[in-house]
Order: C-alpha cells, then structure tokens, then sequence
C-alpha cells in the first residue's frame, strides 16, 4: 500500500532520536512552531480558562444513593464552605443518600448540599465498588438525586478512558495514537464545556471512563508514554473525533456540529478497517418496527410505513436524510436521528443502502460509528503496518502538529469556536 504520508509529521523520536517507543516531543522545533502559532492566534484569552491538567467527570448523575468507601486516609468536607465533617485512617462502607434535609452519610442526617471526599496520595476512593483516582464532588440535586463527580488529573482520567475505549491487545503506537486523541478530546471538552458541576460524563456520550478498576498495563503504558502530548491545528485545540470503524472513507465533521477545519473535513480513504467485525454489517428492519418505533418517539405515528430510502447522502456517502413515507404523513429524518429512533446498536452508522424485501427493509451497512475523525480498526491496521502514533494521526487528521501541555499550561490555549 502507498504509504500516508502526514503533511506535519509527528514522528518526532525517529527524527529527533530520543530512542524508541516514544512519541514525546522533546524541545523540539515542533513544540516551539506549535508554541509559536498560539503566540500569534490572536488575542490571549481571559486567565480564567480553566486549568488543563485535571478534569471533572461526572460518574454518577442522578441516582439516589451511591455507597462509599475510602482505603486509606482521608478528609471530608462541606462543599460550599469547606468546613469539616470528618477524617480518618479508612472509611468503611457507608451508602450517601439524598434527603430532603440535605445528604443522608450512614445513619447521619448532614444539612448540606454537597460534600467533598478527599483521599491522601495512597489512599484509594470506592464508589458503587468502582476504584477511582482523584476526590470526589458530590451533590444533591433538585430532584432528590445525588451528582457524583470525580475530579481527577487529566492523565489519570486518561488511563481509566483508554482501557475502555481500546482493547489493550492492540499494538502500542495504535494505543499511543488513541490516547493522545482521548486527550485533545478530553481537553477540548474541559475548555469549552466548563461551566456548570462536570466537564464530561463518564459514559460514551463524552469518552468510556472506567477509574482505576479498569485499568490495563498496556493502554496505561500509552497514557504514559505520550504524557501531556495533544494535536493543534494551527496551533488552537480542536475537538479529535474518532469512531471504531469508518468502514471505507471518513466523514466530514458538519455532522456533529457547526466545524469546517482541515483535519475534520473526512474523506480519507480507509480500507484498512476491513478486519474490524463490522467494517460490513446487515440488519433487517420489518415496516412494523419502524411503525412501532416512531409511534413511542417524539415523531409520533405516520400509520403504516409503505416506503423507506435515504434521499440524501453526504460526500462520504453516509445518509444525510432519509425519508419515510407512512399511511398518514411522510417523515424526513436525519442519518443521526434514524440511529437514535432504532438504536445505535442496531443502525451500527449511517454507512447503508435500503432493499425492499416482502414486509421489511433490509439494511446492507458498513462501518460502526458517525466516521468522523480517526477510525480506531483502521489505525490499529496501520500501527501493524509499522506506522508510528505520529503517522496514524497526521493520517486521519491532515494538517495537524503536535504540542505538549507541559509548554502550554501557563498560557491560555486557543481553542477553535463551533457548536457541538
Ligand atoms: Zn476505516
């Protein structure tokens, strides 16, 4: 196969010979054009930007109760005014609950509305049974539920993330590429995002966090390996996308929102998914599903469906638009909403053509995911080619650069506009 050749290559280590195995940009030119091109993006921002080397993943949202447990020592306070509720060498289990009264903690009625659990350095926080790194916020809300938030270093929410988002029998510069993706994306989430309790939820909606109980030694070693290494273009931070298989061409970024920038436009050409299980994928959908379907939706019924097609599709492909036309009215959805109407699992992407056969649709689908950005299947094949980290990313987003948080964190970072 012709080699990706990246326009701005990340290959810093077989340049630079800082040895093998390592992607981190020493004090390179590199760093110092990325720097360079911050310096000049305009304006600095206000110093209110929000510190680039934690995160607040918000781990549970709205239950009402969690239990809890601390191995080691630690402190708990009040949220608001920090004021102390208790300290110790462990903390047993205890189940927190909302009351009305403020937070139920074991068989204590606190007046609160939120605490703060604290662990030392050695120390380790259980929720639900899950290890977590990092303290914990936790909040009654309205509703009589509790907010629980981990607020954790960037690095070490990585390693929680990367566990969940890649299997850890990859080859390492797959893994190493993914997690400096998860990191942009990470970090963009926190500088556009943060206002309110979280930056990101821990659940796929923003990235898969499984805390320290899913952690593995190889996508550990990748978090590592590439500390504090993200990917500018231009030098201002973009969201970095990525998807498990784009099943033959990548999508332009529009789809998820109001981006126009060159590592986000799509169209690379990938085949390399083609090992993935679902780089080709069939469903058969019967009219009187997709009846079933809107009836319980926001839609509402249209009465019997007699026709499904996509009447619109974007220049990867990918259904735009589809149209359904039922008994009663004609309805015209997006790729997107179609996904989410039948199930993602179901409608794995927006990848598909339509067959009538008898009484159902049937769908010949390729891909799993929106296809925006990097395709996870398709860089793992590359990374078995002997492609670096650098490579595999300057291939799926054309036109970036690197740069290490460790050179930006005492400036503000520009940060490309768009609406999520
Ligand atoms: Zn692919």
């Amino acid at each position: 196969m012709r080699r990706p050749v990246p326009s701005f290559p990340l290959d810093i280590d077989r340049k630079q010979g800082t040895g093998p195995g390592t992607i981190v940009p020493g004090p390179g030119t590199i760093v110092l054009l990325a720097v360079a091109a911050l310096a000049v993006s305009g304006a600095p921002r206000a110093s209110a930007q929000p510190s680039p080397e934690w995160i607040r993943v918000a781990v549970v949202r709205e239950d009402p109760e969690v239990s809890l447990q601390v191995q080691g020592r630690f402190t708990i306070l009040t949220l608001q005014t920090g004021n102390l509720i208790q300290q110790g060498k462990r903390l047993p289990t205890v189940v927190v609950r909302a009351v009305p009264e403020g937070i139920a903690f074991g068989g204590e009625i606190l007046r609160v509305g939120g605490l703060r659990v604290e662990p030392e350095p050695q120390a380790t926080i259980s929720l639900n049974g899950r290890r977590l790194r990092g303290a914990l916020e936790i909040r009654r809300q309205r509703n009589q539920t509790l907010l629980v938030v981990n607020r954790v270093s960037l690095e070490d929410y990585l390693r929680g993330v990367l566990s969940k988002e890649a299997p850890d029998y990859w080859p390492p510069e797959v893994l190493k590429a993914i997690a400096i993706a998860a990191r942009t994306y990470a970090l963009y989430q926190r500088l556009t995002k943060a206002s309110g309790d979280y930056d990101v939820t821990g659940d796929v909606m923003s990235q898969d966090y499984g805390g320290e109980s899913g952690e593995k030694d190889a996508t550990t070693r990748a978090v590592q390996s590439t500390a504090g290494v993200i990917i500018l273009h231009r030098g201002r931070l973009f969201p970095t996308f990525y998807h498990s298989t784009c099943g033959g061409m990548t999508e332009h970024a529009r789809v998820m929102g109001d981006y126009d920038l060159e590592p986000l436009r799509g169209g690379v050409a990938c085949t390399f998914c083609s090992a993935s299980p679902f780089f080709r994928w069939q469903r058969r959908l019967p009219k009187a599903d997709i009846a079933w379907a809107l009836r319980k939706s926001v839609h509402g019924s249209i009465g019997a469906i007699s026709d499904f097609r996509v009447t619109k599709r974007t220049a990867s492909g990918r259904a735009q638009e589809v149209t359904i036309v039922g008994e009663r009215r004609t309805l015209r959805l997006t790729g997107f909403d179609l996904r989410s109407l039948l199930g993602f699992e179901h409608i794995r992407s927006p990848l598909f053509t339509v067959t009538p056969v008898a009484d159902s649709f049937v769908l010949d689908g390729r891909g799993w995911g929106h296809g925006v950005g990097m395709c996870q299947w398709g860089a793992a094949e590359l990374a078995r080619r002997g492609f670096s980290a650098g490579e595999i990313l300057a291939y799926y987003y054309p036109g970036i650069a690197p740069a290490n948080l460790r050179d930006l964190v005492h400036q503000p970072i520009d940060v490309i506009g768009g609406t999520p």
